[in-house]
């Protein structure tokens, strides 16, 4: 990341001679000169690196004197085998920013300007090594201004590659909604249908948003209904941290993600009250019901900033927010190609702000929180991709396809792996076909041909069938891996760690090895095979699919489970006798109710139980609604019962005190946090045994549900007041998103056996 004219700036200035090139992955350096100078020259690599880069080693070896008299950036050398970096995108510089705003710059208003500490990357890159001719900008010739700042050393453009500017550059363009070009300056008469209410459809660097005013309740009431989408929240853009003060609290660490290169969407606490500073409150269907947090991120392209400036001038200089949401329809994938997003957003959006520069990689925004340290709930753009070195190298060059709800794939070989960006749901063709291009673009760049690929046990995941269909041939070996023994691996290659673990696993569901959905998982072992010490007992699914989307049915499960009568619970006021009745009867046959283990539906009964939510209208609505009124209050636990003999886990003690503290009209504040706390004392109890009959003392937590800020905090820290070494993961998702490492690190030690399943008993 602006390696090379950084080392030939600091050449200069200790008056070196030489070259530097880019040869994939590695920077090549051959300089002369005084001793002193050479050895100072290589400590200032090392201690003052360019903001952007990351250096993993530093070799230097004596060559001979060919007496060099100048010092120059050499072309990349191409096609040689290994780690090729492909940079994430970087939000838009301070330097880029002050010219974008500077009226006698030539760039003034140039919504394409970057530089070589910021713009495009992963986005607009076609191959490798990343030079402009491989990347989406190769179509625009550079004029005499570009090129001469392209070539100068001493220029802050030097080597960008998409370098650009209103002679020689991309252009923007402002459609109505028949698709007809709307006269005017795009961005000025974009911003004044946005001040009127407009929805407008905003190509960004991976694809495109939904925009409209979010103080406007008209303007965003609209956007959901033609979106259709129900309750899950919206994210925010606004220009500034001053501006996000406005709505948000936020700590430092918060503020300092918000601003990074990488600009997250931020999980923050919502001041429903607006702050100083704002003169207009968030418009409540932005999120509907009583979430407490909004997601927020800072404008990170020139575009974001110049739509934002323009409607602050018009609203009088006061700070305004954008909706911004991805650009799909309920549940798709979002909009990357133009002619695509014209025609799926039709009806959704009143006009479109496109231009000609086009995206190459489809990427969403990235989504983390905080919880005494970084939970990432989506690792996408700016982050992306991700090398890593694993702590085990693997035999063969391999690919992890990685889950299926959260699509994320990683290809490996030796010691240094990739994560991909974030695919989203398989299930969906576009985002299944995104998927499949993404792995071949990531073969081709990093230079991996795999022999072996790693997928989930599940066999009905679209991951997996890929990687069964493109194993046909014959040439390639496949190896299944148990979904938790994944989660659990993931985090502990995340963190280096190589010796026994205990692999606290809590998610949605995940396939067992007994056939069983699994998901309230205490795994004991390492990469090349687990145990299950210990799990939640299990109850069933009345509905199968359906008793995801629906906390009732795992209420009334829980509720028979438990030993109590369903049909005498407030649940059956709710949704009715019938209904009960009918779930369950199909608990009683055991007809089309599988039997689960989950933690995550587990909290999806106990949300029911309190009244809070019988049907969801997104994947993890009902424990996000008991977070929110947990984090409010404190409380001691309710109980598990430890069944010594099987290592099985007994909710039924808990449930019957939530039912009755229902029932007893406690509040669902205090219920949620006595639930909360009842898993963080459970999680505590199921180590202590372990470690007492073992001695093992580190445990990783892992899975969907330690997306849950009060989990993920008070899980770890109680396990280290009592003296484990815990750890969460930091770099990558706890959920689906981080299956792929997990999978990777345990083909590592695998050896080469043909097709095999990793044993997990
Ligand atoms: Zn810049
Ligand atoms: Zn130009
Ligand atoms: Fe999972």
């Amino acid at each position: 990341m602006g390696f090379r004219p950084y080392v030939h700036g600091l050449a200069s200035r200790f008056g070196l001679t030489g070259f530097v090139l880019n040869r994939t992955g590695e920077v090549v350096i051959e300089a002369e000169g005084p001793v002193a100078s050479l050895e100072a020259f290589v400590a200032e690599i090392g201690r003052h690196p360019p903001p952007l880069a990351r250096i993993d080693e530093v070799r230097c070896e004596a060559r001979a004197v060919v007496g060099d008299r100048s010092f120059r950036i050499e072309p990349s050398e191409a096609g040689a085998e290994g780690d090729v970096v492909l940079p994430p995108d970087v939000a838009t510089c301070d330097d880029c920013l002050r010219e974008l705003f500077d009226p006698a710059d030539r760039r003034y208003r140039y919504p394409f300007l970057n530089c070589t500490h910021c713009g495009p990357r992963l986005t607009i890159i076609r191959g490798a090594p990343y030079d402009r001719e491989r990347t989406v900008m190769a179509g625009f010739a550079l004029c005499a201004a570009c090129r001469a700042e392209y070539d100068d050393p001493a220029d802050r453009r030097f080597h960008a590659q998409p370098i650009a500017c209103p002679a020689c550059g991309p252009r923007l363009s402002l459609l109505d909604a028949r698709g007809e070009a709307a006269p005017g300056d795009p961005i000025a008469v974009a911003a004044a249908w946005l001040a009127r209410g407009d929805v407008l459809a905003v190509k960004g660097l991976g694809g495109y948003h939904l925009a409209c005013d979010a103080t406007n309740e008209a303007a965003v009431a609209g956007l959901r209904a033609r979106k259709h989408r129900d309750a899950k929240p919206f994210a925010l853009m606004v220009g500034s941290v001053a501006e996000a003060a406005g709505w948000c609290e936020m700590a430092d660490d918060e503020r300092a993600a918000l601003e990074s290169a990488a600009r997250p969407i931020v999980l923050l606490r919502w001041l429903r009250e607006r702050g100083a500073g704002a003169r207009a409150a968030i418009a409540p269907s932005v999120a509907p019901g009583d979430t407490a947090t909004l997601g927020l991120m800072l404008a990170y392209t020139p575009l974001h900033h110049l739509l934002l400036r323009d409607l602050r001038s018009r609203a009088g200089g006061w700070g305004g927010a954008l909706v911004m949401t991805s650009g799909n329809g309920a549940d798709e994938p979002i909009a990357f190609e133009d002619r695509d997003a014209l025609e799926r957003l039709r009806g959704i959006a009143d006009g479109f702000l496109t231009h000609d520069r086009a995206i190459e990689t489809r990427c969403d925004d990235s989504v983390v929180r905080f919880a005494a340290g970084p939970v990432l709930l989506r690792r996408s753009r700016g982050y992306a991709p991700l090398p890593l070195r694993l702590p085990v190298q693997v035999s063969m060059p391999t690919l992890a396809v990685g889950g299926d709800l959260k699509g994320a794939f990683a290809v490996a070989s030796a010691a240094r792996a990739v994560v991909s960006h974030h695919l989203g749901d398989l299930a969906h063709y576009a985002a299944y076909r995104a998927f499949e291009r993404a792995i071949a673009h990531y073969e081709r760049v990093y230079g991996v041909t795999p022999e072996r690929i790693v997928h989930d046990l599940h066999p009905d995941y679209a991951s997996t069938r890929y990687a069964v269909d493109r194993a046909r041939g014959g040439r390639l070996e496949l190896l299944a891996v148990q979904h938790h023994h994944a989660h659990m691996a993931s985090c502990m290659a995340e963190h280096g760690l190589t010796g026994r673990a205990l692999g606290v696993c809590f998610d949605g569901a995940g396939l067992g090895v007994d056939g069983t959905l699994w998901g309230g998982e205490f795994l004991l072992g390492d990469y090349a095979a687990v145990s299950r010490v210990a799990h939640l007992r299990p109850v069933r699914m009345p509905g199968g699919d359906a008793a995801s989307r629906e906390p009732w049915r795992m209420a009334v499960s829980h509720l028979v489970a438990a030993g109590l009568d369903p049909g005498l619970s407030p649940v059956a006021t709710r949704v009715g006798a019938n209904a009960v009745g009918a779930a369950r009867a199909m608990i009683e046959r055991g007809f089309n109710a599988p039997f689960t283990s989950s933690i995550g539906r587990l909290f999806d009964a106990v949300a029911s139980l309190a009244g809070v939510c019988d049907r969801m209208s997104f994947e993890g609505q009902a424990a996000m609604r008991l977070e929110s009124l947990a984090a409010a209050c404190r409380d001691g636990g309710y109980e598990f019962a430890f069944s010594p003999e099987d290592g099985s886990i007994d909710a039924g003690p808990l449930i019957r005190a939530v039912a009755e503290d229902a029932v007893r009209g406690v509040g669902v504040d205090i219920i949620a946090r006595r639930f909360h706390t009842a898993v963080v004392d459970m999680v505590a109890a199921a180590c202590r045994r372990v470690r007492e009959r073992t001695g093992v003392d580190v445990v990783v937590l892992s899975g969907g549900v330690f997306s849950n800020a009060i989990l993920a905090r008070e899980a770890a820290a109680r396990l280290r007041d009592e003296g484990f070494r815990a750890y969460r993961h930091a770099a990558l998702p706890p959920n689906d998103g981080g299956l792929a490492l997990g999978q990777m690190a345990i083909a590592a030690v695998t050896p080469r056996e043909g097709t095999v399943v990793v044993p997990c008993a």
